[in-house]
């Protein structure tokens, strides 16, 4: 046997030993997901993990966040961070692990949960890269900071954690780095620097009119109408408004109005969700939607101008240069080049930027494959990409391997372009 030489290959020596309590502790959180900002048992699970490999261990910051210190002498500090939360829907993945449970919401309705999104995963890895760290701590020097975020899916968790004093409670990190699982090739890695996952903003429209009986319009202002044309026009915004090397997406997900068929309502409601990779775009786009919004009821003769509100927001998302050159030369020098892919942005979105805008430090965030690649193999020569169960389907199911491996190893290499006792030094070869 040859001794191991570079610190990854320290470190992630013990992976293939711990890899079955991690593949339970995967199977457990899948098994029992919680909703936004409900996260406590999956929590008190994070807690536990860290307590016993001898993290100092801060739990309830920001509802359910859990955070873990590990100091190991001088050096940078890295936040390593995994949002714990599922959301509302029904699992029917088939898994023997699927989710049979149900939880309350906000608005204290009864609904299945399930871990659509793969935070569960995300869950697995931190587990597994913070006990790796911890015990080959001859290994690499520096503080780790481990973050459980809450309440990633409403964008409430960071902000959360944050208004909790995370900035002022915890040394201020060199570098923060998440990962997430998504659709691509399970043992692949994919990023790149600059904006990685887009802004995002909903929007709540009530659009007021005139009900009356269906047979007499005239008597009416018809908000069904009104709200038509809103929808119609509001898509001029991406086609007409922002430029082809630009991009945005606008789309109505909720449209209502009216109980029955001879009876034209009073008003009308609209919910839509914006995705934007530049806060210019942003900033256009919704002004967009307000003149728009307003110009239609205009027209309509509205008896009232539209009711605007703002659901919530996500922040754009950008990868440091540096930083993410950093990583990506890390994690090539680890896997094997095939294995690291370059994707531009995803428009998806994710509260993880505010860390690193609130602390102004940089932040790299990248995409880990959990498709079965023979699976992903198949649905690309078949043109079939964009049949395959995305995030947020209830059919969202990562293979369990080489999918837990992969994203425990990313982040122990990743950080350890920080953290290893040679890190800063010239790249070997
Ligand atoms: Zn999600
Ligand atoms: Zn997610």
């Amino acid at each position: 046997m040859t001794e191991p030489k570079t610190a990854a290959e320290t470190i992630l020596i013990d992976l293939p030993g711990i890899l079955p309590s991690l593949e339970i502790a995967y199977k457990d959180v899948h098994a029992h997901p919680e909703l936004s900002m409900q996260e406590t048992r999956t929590a008190a699970l994070a807690a536990a993990h860290l307590t016993a490999h001898a993290y100092e261990v801060t739990s309830s910051v920001g509802g359910t966040g859990v955070v873990g210190l590990l100091r190991n002498g001088e050096g940078p500090t890295v936040m390593l961070r995994a949002d714990m939360d599922a959301l509302p829907i029904q699992e029917a993945t088939g898994l023997e692990y699927a989710s049979t449970d149900s939880a309350t919401d906000s608005s204290g309705a009864t609904t299945p949960v399930a871990h659509a999104c793969g935070h569960d995963m995300h869950v697995a890895w931190l587990m597994g890269a913070s006990a790796l760290f911890a015990g080959a701590r001859d290994a690499w020097k520096g503080t780790l900071l481990i973050v459980f975020q809450p309440g990633e899916e409403t964008a409430q968790g960071a902000r959360a954690m944050i208004d909790d004093g995370l900035l002022t409670r915890f040394p201020k990190p060199d570098v923060i780095l998440g990962q997430h699982v998504m659709v691509g090739p399970s043992g692949t890695i994919a990023g790149s620097a600059g904006p990685i996952t887009s802004a995002a903003d909903s929007l709540q429209i009530r659009l007021f009119g005139r009900g009356a009986h269906g047979s007499m319009p005239q008597a009416s202002i018809d908000p069904v109408v009104m709200a038509a044309a809103t929808v119609l026009r509001l898509q001029t915004i991406v086609s007409r408004e922002v430029g082809a090397t630009e991009a945005a997406v606008l789309t109505v997900g909720v449209l209502q109005a009216g109980t029955k068929e001879n009876v034209i309502p009073d008003e009308a409601l609209i919910k839509l969700n914006v995705r934007t990779f530049d806060d210019g775009v942003r900033a256009r786009v919704l002004a967009a939607i307000e003149r728009i919004v307003n110009a239609e009821a205009q027209a309509s003769g509205a008896p009232r101008p539209p009711e605007i509100t703002p659901l919530d927001r996500y922040p754009l998302n950008v990868n440091d240069e540096a930083s993410s050159d950093r990583v990506a030369a890390a994690l090539r020098a680890h896997f094997s080049t095939d294995r690291v892919r370059h994707v531009g942005p995803a428009p998806a979105s994710e509260d993880f930027g505010c860390f690193g805008t609130e602390w102004e430090a940089p932040s790299v965030f990248w995409f880990v494959g959990g498709t079965d690649p023979v699976v992903y193999e198949r649905a690309k020569e078949a043109g079939r990409l964009n049949e395959l169960p995305v995030n947020h389907s209830p059919k969202f199911a990562p293979v369990l391997h080489p999918t837990l491996e992969t994203g425990v190893e990313a982040m122990v290499v990743a950080a350890l372009a920080w953290l290893s006792r040679d890190a800063g030094a010239p790249a070997r070869p």
